[in-house]
């Protein structure tokens, strides 16, 4: 089999497709594949409209950046046609390989995507070569076709918290559904407080959503927030997620055993003693206080009763994901 055949059915081609020739630029670093894709004199093309085999009318050369030959960068160039349908008129056949505009083939931006979902845009730009003003064009294309299929017609239950995006005050606050199990973040936007609900508002009755249907939220005890989810969302219900209770709680306990600290000598590791597993070293510490009458033992009980279970299950504190567990396990949400 020649190599152009190989390198054919490694890229798919399908006629009247295939590649006239191959050449390895070992001239420059990275040493380079480049691959001149084509098709016979007088073939016939799918008319992009229709899909009437038409014949060409003129050419214009385009390359693509593919995916790494072994080590090798690689390209792919071909001279796409526009045909002259009968029904359509003069029209570009689009490349099969790539979609319209781009300079990278479908291949490598389904890897670029992959990679981008693991790791920052910048060190992806490092792996694979390219800026990332080129692979952040890939990503806003992919992104926002995907937001525009969003279909928010049954959204009913959101959760929503603000994040620190860059050191300082630069916020983000995201949303997403409760009833999505699988790529459940449905918004994101800069800042924090009333003006995202507003936003957010805008975004559902954008997506065949009504904020109306919005029965059950899921929130900090920010007061911006709170406020903003009464005046927006008036058929719901505000839960303040089990992460933001045990934070307030585990802050309130700390506070009391240190005021108790500085009056009394409380047993040695109290302070991780609320947190970990009663199984590990430091039961004996939570023991000590609940016995010995310490205010701060006070709380510890029912903090590892029924509610209890994020710290009796857990090595540590609250974590963010407790709230979709909360959720799950309270008879309201049934
Ligand atoms: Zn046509």
């Amino acid at each position: 089999m020649l190599a152009e055949q190989i390198f054919a059915l490694g890229l798919g081609l399908t006629p009247p497709w295939k590649v006239m020739s191959q050449r390895l630029d070992t001239d420059h670093t990275p040493t380079k594949l480049h691959l001149e894709i084509g098709a016979d004199r007088g073939a016939l093309y799918p008319c992009p409209e229709c899909g009437a085999a038409c014949k060409a009318h003129d050419f214009k050369e385009f390359t693509w950046r593919h995916l790494n030959f072994f080590q090798h960068h690689c390209y792919l160039t071909a001279r796409l046609p526009r045909i002259n349908c009968p029904e359509h008129g003069i029209r570009r056949v689009a490349a099969p390989w790539a979609r319209e505009g781009s300079r990278f083939t479908l291949l490598f931006e389904q890897v670029v995507m992959s990679l981008v979902r693991e790791m920052p845009v910048n060190a992806v730009a490092r792996h694979v070569e390219v800026t990332d003003t080129r692979l952040w064009r890939i990503v806003h294309h992919y992104v926002a076709k995907a937001i525009t299929a969003l279909n928010l017609k049954s959204l009913k239950a959101i959760g929503l918290d603000e994040t620190a995006s860059k050191r300082g005050h630069n916020y983000i606050t995201v949303f997403i559904d409760l009833d999505r199990a699988d790529k459940p973040v449905i918004f994101a936007t800069s800042g924090k407080g009333k003006e995202c609900l507003t936003q957010f508002c805008a975004f559902i009755e954008a997506h065949k959503g009504r904020p109306e249907n919005i029965v059950e939220v899921v929130c900090d005890m920010s007061p911006a927030f709170l406020s903003a989810v009464e005046q927006k969302f008036k058929s719901a219900s505000v839960t303040v997620d089990w992460f933001h209770v045990v934070q307030l709680f585990t802050k309130a306990v700390d506070d009391v055993r240190k005021l108790e600290a500085r009056q009394s000598k409380l047993p040695d590791h109290t302070r991780w003693a609320r947190y970990w597993n009663p199984c590990a070293e430091h039961w004996p510490a939570l023991k000590g206080i609940c016995r010995e009458s310490f205010i701060v033992g006070i709380p510890c009980t029912p903090m590892r009763g029924s509610k209890g279970s994020m710290a009796c299950s857990r090595q540590r504190g609250p974590e963010p994901g407790d709230t979709g567990t909360w959720r799950i396990l309270s008879p309201w949400s049934t």
